[in-house]
């Protein structure tokens, strides 16, 4: 079991019925976190979620939200007050892809995944950090007043053809969150990054599920494994507790060496 890093806490984890919000928002009530488990769709997949960890022991709540409208946000947000009294960590983890050549790629492709990889985390942080300082500080819970992860990508630094619409967001998210972290670090409000490489998820199964294609996806890895899940929850767990207090405005990537230029293994 996890060391109880998140005792107490109460956690908001978008995009949590599947993949790595699925199991973040597992590894956090493991760690002790009461957590609401957001879904836009997958009413049965987000009530299991929740299930699974009140049978653990743990605190959970499945919410249907869409993070990518304002009023979708309101409604997590309210939840999360009316439930679990307060909001001590936000992940925003919800995302989606609708990859296309790029002069193929549709406006309505374009927006969705921006609308929801960017503006969705824009608007969930917008309302997290108000939340934080209506809250105030309370030293008796944690040295922050509250804590931002964003899930960004490799793609916010890795040029990613046929995806221009995702890189662009990832890109986005990199800013957003260092030009969040340098504007409110100052109130103890600590905002981060993660940033997973290739994770065995829906989201890209295209890519690790024939043996031809894991075998291309494994070149890029020099760590030699396609990521799983709960590699992507344990360092959220740690970037979400108070034990990387001093961690300000950084991307931590779980990548299995991803960003390395494994090309170059070969020499260059
Ligand atoms: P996933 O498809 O299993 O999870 C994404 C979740 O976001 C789904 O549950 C989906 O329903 C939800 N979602 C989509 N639109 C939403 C909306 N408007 N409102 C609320 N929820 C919404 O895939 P995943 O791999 O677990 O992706 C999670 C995050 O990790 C994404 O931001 C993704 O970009 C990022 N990521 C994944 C990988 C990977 O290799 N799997 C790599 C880098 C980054």
């Amino acid at each position: 079991m996890t060391k109880q890093l998140l005792a107490g806490q109460r956690a908001l984890v978008t995009g949590a019925s599947s993949g790595i919000g699925r199991a973040i928002a597992c590894a956090f009530a493991e760690a002790g976190a009461s957590v609401v488990v957001n879904y836009r769709s997958s009413r049965e997949e987000a009530e299991q979620v929740a299930c699974d960890i009140q049978q653990r022991g743990g605190k959970a709540i499945a919410v249907q939200a869409d993070v990518s409208e304002p009023e979708g946000c309101d409604t997590l947000f309210g939840a999360i007050e009316r439930e679990l009294g307060g909001i001590d960590v936000l992940v925003a983890n919800a995302g989606l892809q609708r990859d296309a050549a790029f002069t193929e790629m549709s406006l309505g492709d374009w927006r969705k995944v921006i609308d929801v990889n960017l503006t969705g985390q824009f608007l969930c942080a917008q309302e997290a950090v108000r939340r934080f300082r209506q809250q105030g500080l309370d030293s008796q819970r944690s040295p922050a007043l509250g804590k931002i992860l964003f899930t960004s990508s490799v793609h916010q630094a890795i040029p990613w053809a046929g995806h221009v619409n995702y890189a662009a967001a990832k890109g986005g998210v990199k800013l957003l969150m260092e030009s969040m972290a340098q504007e409110l670090a100052e109130e103890k409000i600590r905002v981060n990054a993660i940033a997973p490489g290739a994770i065995k998820t829906a989201i890209n199964t295209d890519a690790w599920e024939s043996e031809e294609a894991q075998e291309k996806l494994l070149k890029l890895i020099p760590y030699g494994r396609i990521g799983e899940p709960e590699d992507v929850a344990k360092a959220a767990v740690w970037l979400a507790s108070d034990e990387s207090d001093y961690v300000v405005g950084t991307t931590l990537f779980i990548d299995g060496g991803m960003m390395l230029y494994p090309a170059f293994r070969e020499g260059g």
